[in-house]
């Protein structure tokens, strides 16, 4: 959509009325005295507040699938019964329906981009591709862990390079990522490849770790140091390294990320969800400036992609667990969600020239009315409640709350769901 340009007039940013102009995907001009350009798309927005987008930093999209199959079990039962024997079953055209209903809830709830790590990672992209969101894609990386025997690195470098050839030349709004799935998938040889292969391209590396304490005790039994600090042995803790749900991480492993410059993804509603018994030490691991982003983990185990509800409990969790309501205030929350809160998630959170032009505006719901314009996002809002127009790379992708081709999407996910035999 090289070319398109759009222009957004009357639209109320931080208190202001401003417009703003997009050309080649970037915001080219915002301010009280912006005028559309010949040929611009123009969307008015009076009455509307521009806001950044939101960025879910860790799912598993084409979930949908499973959503609400197999809800209130524990987790080792919910993967064994449930998930795996469907997982096996999965084609291309399964994840690429599964990610585009997925994406279709985040523009409605306003996500502009997602990190993922999912099975088929070419269908993915191409989903993301035509929905027109922006993603970070990885294919989960899984050999079996420690002990064992066989190639593991071959077979860990032979995915690697499936999967990078599936997602080809993945253009300007999808990039992609190693994923190696956990500390106990992965053995530690692969772990120290993987280390290695994102070093010498950049790639980022996206995994799950601490999301529970029996991890933590396997991890300290196996290799006599705690998850943090054994990823670091292997050479993959660093500034381009995500960590997904770090609910266990101690003191020491906070110093330890922070010096690498890791960032944590926290996700605090599947974490409650699944109950692991603990909460993401946020409080410390601001303190010490660790990168932080927000996530809902896989809509199969959440089971919501509202991004407005994500905030909402990550602030309230973290006030009820340090009894201090002062914790994780509205700004913070906001800030983090938006991709803002670690420099490897994605946006800056600033709606200025020069920076991606993606954003949302958001309608004068009853929630919006009053108050402090930021609590009342983190606090009183629904995605669905106030998200009128979600523009990612200056496209349009929702108009007056309408995704397109939505019954043509909740048809073939129904159509996928009982081919699966799900539904
Ligand atoms: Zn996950």
């Amino acid at each position: 959509m090289a070319g398109v340009s759009l222009a957004v007039t009357g639209a109320t940013l931080d208190g202001s009325r401003v417009a703003l102009r997009t050309e080649g995907g970037r915001i080219a001009a915002v301010g009280p005295d912006v005028e559309p350009g010949e040929g611009d798309e123009v969307i008015d927005a009076a009455g509307m507040r521009l806001v950044p987008g939101l960025w879910n930093s860790h799912t598993h999209a084409a979930m949908t699938l499973f959503r609400g199959y197999g809800d209130d079990m524990p987790l080792m039962e919910w993967l064994q019964k449930r998930i795996w024997p469907v997982e096996a079953k999965l084609d291309a055209e399964d994840v690429y329906w599964g990610t585009r209903l997925a994406c279709a809830e985040m523009i409605r709830t306003g996500t502009v981009g997602f990190w993922d790590m999912y099975w088929q990672p070419g269908a993915t992209a191409r989903a993301v591709a035509d929905a027109g969101l922006r993603a970070v894609i990885g294919a989960p990386l899984i050999d079996g862990g420690d002990p064992g025997g066989g190639d593991k690195v071959g077979k860990v470098k032979a995915d690697v390079e499936r999967s990078f050839e599936e997602l080809g030349d993945p253009g300007d709004r999808v990039s992609r990522a190693l994923a190696p799935h956990a500390i106990y998938t992965v053995s530690e040889q692969s772990l120290r490849w993987i280390g290695e292969r994102g070093a010498a391209d950049e790639l980022p590396i996206h995994i799950h770790l601490s999301e529970t304490e029996k991890e933590v005790d396997e991890c300290v039994a196996a290799h006599g140091v705690r998850p943090a600090e054994y990823l670091d042995r292997c050479g993959v803790l660093g500034p381009r390294t995500l960590l997904a749900h770090g609910v266990w991480l101690d003191e020491a492993e906070l110093e330890l990320i922070a010096e690498r410059g890791a960032t944590v993804v926290t996700n605090p509603v599947a974490n409650l969800k699944l109950a692991v018994g603990g909460v993401f030490p946020y409080p410390a691991a601001r303190e010490r400036g660790i990168g932080l982003g927000l996530g809902t983990d896989g809509p199969g185990s959440n089971n919501s992609l509202d991004m407005f509800e994500q905030m909402k409990f990550l602030a309230l969790i973290q006030k009820h667990t340090a009894a201090d309501p002062t914790v994780a205030p509205a700004n913070e929350v906001w800030r983090i969600a938006s991709g803002a809160g670690s420099p490897l998630v994605g946006a800056s959170g600033e709606l200025r020239a020069g920076e991606p032009a993606d954003f949302l505006l958001l309608r004068g719901a009853p929630e919006l009315a009053l108050g402090d314009p930021t609590s009342e996002l983190v606090y009183a809002a629904s995605g669905a409640s106030v998200v009128d127009t979600t523009v990612v790379a200056g496209r349009a992708l929702m108009r007056a709350g309408q995704v397109a081709e939505m019954d043509e999407i909740r048809a073939r996910v129904v159509e996928r769901a009982k081919r699966l035999g799900i539904a």
